[in-house]
């Protein structure tokens, strides 16, 4: 499968032709915050899978985890773990969003509370077990 996208403005794209190491949803306060919504919902992949187009500025989150912006218009478009390199991509940033494949909820202890799940896919209040 061809996982394609970018920023709002358009200078920063990625490819992955990759199938995804997990596709997940995740509703932690740190999420929440870097990309300014109520959840994080995205495609995980192997480093080497990504692709990377222009030039995103990377910042911080926690001292394993950095997100990965564009620093003209602002679209948090990565996260990139250092301990193992996977790369995530925001579901909000493919060219085509209907990609997107969920395959549990994560974090749900900060889940937003108005926010209601009904899609039958498993929950877990932090990470899921090994
Ligand atoms: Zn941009
Ligand atoms: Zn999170």
């Amino acid at each position: 499968m061809l996982y394609a996208g970018g920023c709002l403005c358009g200078k920063v794209r990625y490819r992955a032709e990759a199938v995804p190491v997990n596709e997940r949803i995740c509703h932690c306060r740190l999420c929440q915050k870097a990309v300014g919504a109520a959840f994080n919902a995205r495609v995980l992949f192997a480093g080497a899978d990504v692709v990377i187009e222009g030039r995103p500025a990377w910042s911080h989150s926690s001292p394993d985890l950095q997100r990965g912006f564009c620093a003209s218009c602002g679209t948090t478009v990565f996260t990139r773990r250092l301990s193992n390199g996977v790369v995530g991509v925001g579901s909000g940033t493919l060219d085509d969003p209907s990609l997107f494949r969920p395959q549990m909820h994560i974090f749900t202890s900060s889940k937003q509370p108005w926010l209601k799940l009904d899609d039958r896919l498993p929950q877990y209040e932090e990470w899921p077990p090994a």
